[in-house]
């Protein structure tokens, strides 16, 4: 499907939960949010069902985050569901990697093709003071879950503050050359402040390429990451959601005040 500036609206992003095991400082306050209620997630089945009309409208690529996609109960059942819908030419998960080793190979076997795992350091301390709470360890036990399993290409996306010239960065540079990873640098972002940039190495942040839906896990269909507008896929019925939000997406980014990342996903 094509919005009001011609763009190609075929990337569907799907934030399965607003959940995390993690507390990252750029992402989440330290004691943590106001989670949604239960009734308001939406359930597998709706999941599903708005990802066949988005599909159906065109949509060829999803990827499910979140929050953190693997606490959501019975995810790999998720992922079945959704790889079994005819169209999808690329299903993937961005996560942050620490439950990826009890998940990776089920996850394959259920459809998954690929995921992006989260590293901004390959310092243990570090990660611990940035993730408020994580074992490295779980994530490099992750990544290589990850491989065997089979879940190619596995990228990783490195949050920097201004630069991949960054001590952490590099360092995390050499570790994905070691490890024949590829690599996304992700600078910080502000919703409200609307700092934005484009991804080096992905495709995010360039409005004029934008190609991009997203839905949060309480059913809210946002055309853009850096606006307030969204549309309730509950109230409106999924077709229409999807036929305003396409609409309506703005030409460009500029602030978000009502979302955070990890209800989102990035
Ligand atoms: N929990 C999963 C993870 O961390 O990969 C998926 C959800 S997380 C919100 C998705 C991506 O957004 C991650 O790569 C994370 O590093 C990134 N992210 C979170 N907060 C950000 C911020 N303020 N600026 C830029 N990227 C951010
Ligand atoms: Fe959790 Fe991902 Fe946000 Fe970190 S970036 S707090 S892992 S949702």
């Amino acid at each position: 499907m094509l919005d009001r500036f011609n763009r190609e609206l075929n990337y569907l992003r799907i934030s399965v939960t607003d959940r995390c095991n993690l507390r990252c400082t750029y992402c989440m306050p330290e004691e943590g949010i106001k989670l949604f209620g239960h009734e308001e997630i939406l359930t597998f089945s709706e999941i599903a069902g708005f990802t066949r009309a988005a599909v159906a409208n065109g949509v060829t690529k999803v990827r499910l985050t979140g929050g953190e996609p693997l606490v959501r109960k019975g995810i790999t059942a998720l992922v079945r569901m959704i790889s079994e819908i005819t169209g999808i030419e690329d299903l993937s998960m961005t996560t942050n990697g620490t439950l990826l080793k009890l998940f990776a190979r089920e996850l394959k076997s259920a459809g998954l093709q690929r995921v992006n795992i989260s590293l901004d350091t390959i310092d243990p301390d570090k990660f611990k003071l940035i993730t408020r709470s994580g074992n490295i360890n779980d994530v490099f036990e992750g990544i290589d879950a990850a491989k065997s399993a089979g879940l190619f290409p596995l990228k990783i996306n490195c949050v920097v503050n201004n630069s991949k010239e960054e001590d952490d960065a590099k360092e995390v540079t050499r570790f994905c050359k070691d490890n024949n990873l590829e690599i996304r640098y992700i600078r910080q972002m502000d919703l409200i402040r609307g700092h934005f940039s484009v991804v080096d190495g992905g495709t995010g942040g360039d409005c004029a390429l934008c190609n991009r839906l997203r839905l949060t896990s309480n059913g809210k269909l946002k055309p853009c990451l850096f606006n307030n507008i969204e549309f309730d896929i509950r109230e409106l019925g999924y077709e229409k959601a999807i036929k305003l939000a396409a609409d309506m997406k703005p030409e460009c980014g500029s602030i978000n005040e009502t979302d955070s990342f990890y209800n989102i996903g990035g």
